[in-house]
């Protein structure tokens, strides 16, 4: 919401929007960092595993080449994000020289910490490799320094290590050892040094389990790249704000402090992409300021295009406030302090929300928290309830957001409901406009083209009728609408509806009823049925008929 930093990272897209290969260098190494600020927070919250480390080291190690390739640019935020950037030699080193390189994922699993960084260590893997190898080399030092030949190192679940002499050598025991057991024909003892090494042999996976686990998290602890991680995804952003730029034909907008909203050949970023093969996305304006044209009544039929050009603004004024580039030939637009929207429906009936009590709590969330720098986008409101309760309260919140100072945010607003255009009539900050479409036959051709002005049809049956609505349905439709728009409001109430449209599809039949033609009415009604056979009753008529085509 502030418009220097806007300004600054725009700067920055603009900057790789216009140097090309720098932007394909710089993707290159970005590639090939993982999600830096991912790993360094799990690193924080000491949850980051051993492979997790070795791809900080890795990502880390890209730093100085991408340092390299940001020291030429002319952007002065680049620079300063350059500067900030630290070249964290010290913590990559040591990652290197105490982590294996291909690390188990837990650091339980063993294996992870470097032989050679920590003489413990070091000491501890030797022990538990070389137990046997340490006994063997007990038994024959313990026998050259004693004299005692028959003297054996041995093993046993209850005593664990121990010297066994034997009763003849008695006497050549040395004082340090220390008598455990006494057997028929032998003593054992233990010294406090081969107690030590049952210790360590014995301890010693636990020891090596513990001390990995020790020496990693002293080492996690002092991998600290939280600031390249932001600096770094920066760069991640706005390269990527570039490349879309370039890619898609997007524009950079012109960002002030106004209230206005103008948006020259605005298109929908998604829509435009996906649209079949063949068809082109109609691109529209938007001219909208608080001071003439606060509130935009949007009408037009269904599948006018309507949510979409509601959408596209919205996704337009966003991206322009988060830096990027938009797709527009061009734009000026006032920053907004909060986007509102109230689009689709959704309910939550599990919750006894029903669809419409839902469109009203968003409503009311608008209206009480909307202010003036606000841009509020309505696509339809007050669908779910009947159509005058629906229109009165369309109307009462745009005479609301048009009125109240406090909430008189710049408003689009799509509705079927004609009835508000009035209101440009009384509300002077009210514009009409529409999205039009030309009829064919008995079809509509959708333009998708915004214009000034105010729909005069929904077109609703027709849209019924290309979805392969029953003809009966939409036949039907079509004339209960007839009835309801001749005020008779209906739908069983034939005479004057029909009437109507007798009028305007066909004289003949109104002239019939009408009563006009005496002569003709005369003549029918003299006809004696009972004496006419079948032959003459089809003569008759068929001269009925010629008679008709004669006045006619
Ligand atoms: P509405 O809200 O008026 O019922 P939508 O906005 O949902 O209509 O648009 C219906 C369809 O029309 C979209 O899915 C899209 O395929 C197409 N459309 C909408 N706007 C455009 C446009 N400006 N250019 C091309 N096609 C469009």
């Amino acid at each position: 919401r502030k418009l220097e930093p806007i300004l600054q990272r725009q700067e920055c897209v603009e900057e790789f929007f216009k140097n090309k290969v720098l932007r394909k260098n710089l993707k290159t190494e970005l590639k090939e960092i993982g999600d830096l600020e991912r790993l360094i927070s799990r690193i924080c919250t000491a949850r980051a595993n051993p492979r997790e480390l070795i791809a900080v080291k890795t990502s880390l190690k890209k730093i100085p080449i991408i340092k390299q390739l940001l020291d030429p640019v002319k952007s002065d935020t680049l620079h300063a994000i350059n500067n900030r950037l630290l070249d964290l030699e010290k913590t990559i080193e040591e990652i290197e020289i105490s982590i294996t390189d291909d690390p188990p994922l837990n650091i339980s699993d063993g294996g992870v910490i470097r032989s050679g960084y920590s003489p413990e260590l070091d000491e501890l893997r030797d022990l538990s490799k070389n137990a046997k190898n340490w006994i063997a080399n007990l038994q024959k030092s313990e026998r050259e320094k004693t004299g005692i030949s028959s003297l054996k190192v041995s093993y046993n679940k209850v005593f664990g290590y121990y010297i066994d002499v034997s009763n003849t050598h008695k006497n050549k025991v040395p004082e340090n050892y220390i008598r455990k057991q006494t057997l028929v024909n032998s003593e054992r003892y233990i010294t406090p040094e081969l107690k030590e090494y049952e210790d360590k042999i014995l301890n010693a996976e636990e020891n090596i389990a513990n001390l990995e686990i020790q020496i990693f998290n002293e080492i996690r602890n002092r991998v600290s790249a939280k600031e390249n991680a932001r600096l770094i995804a920066m760069l991640d952003c706005y390269l990527s704000f570039a490349e879309c730029a370039e890619q898609y034909n997007y524009v950079k907008p012109g960002m002030n402090e106004s209230q206005k909203l103008e948006i020259r050949k605005g298109r929908h970023p998604v829509v435009e992409r996906i649209l079949p093969p063949g068809e082109k996305f109609t691109p529209n304006d938007c001219i909208a300021d608080n001071e003439e044209d606060q509130i935009i009544i949007l009408t037009g039929p269904n599948m006018a295009g309507k949510s979409v050009y509601l959408r596209q603004i919205g996704l337009i004024v966003l991206l322009a406030q988060i830096g990027s580039f938009i797709p527009a030939e061009s734009a000026n637009l006032g920053i907004v302090d909060k986007i509102y929207t109230r689009v689709g429906a959704s309910d939550n009936i599990s919750a006894g929300e029903s669809t419409f009590l839902v469109e009203m709590q968003e409503a009311a969330n608008i209206l009480n928290n909307a202010s003036s720098k606000s841009l509020i986008l309505l696509d339809e409101i007050g669908r779910g309830t009947s159509t005058f309760d629906g229109i009165s309260i369309a109307w009462a919140i745009t005479e609301y957001i048009h009125e109240n100072p406090d909430v008189s945010a710049k408003t689009l607003f799509a509705t079927h409901y004609h009835e508000l255009n009035e209101m440009a009539e009384i509300f002077p900050r009210i514009k009409n406009y529409k999205v039009e479409v030309r009829e064919y036959e008995d079809k509509v051709i959708f333009l998708h083209k915004v214009s000034p002005g105010s729909a005069d049809h929904s077109y609703g049956i027709q849209v019924g009728q290309m979805a392969g609505l029953p003809l009966f349905v939409t036949s039907r439709a079509k004339e209960i609408l007839n009835n309801l728009e001749s005020k008779e409001l209906t739908p069983y109430e034939i005479k004057k509806a029909k009437i109507a449209k007798f009028k305007q599809n066909d004289e003949l039949q109104i002239n019939m009823f009408e009563i006009k033609d005496d002569k003709l009415r005369k003549e029918i009604s003299d006809i004696e049925l009972d004496h006419l056979t079948p032959i003459e009753a089809l003569n008759k008529l068929n001269e009925i008929k010629r008679k008709l085509k004669e006045e006619k």
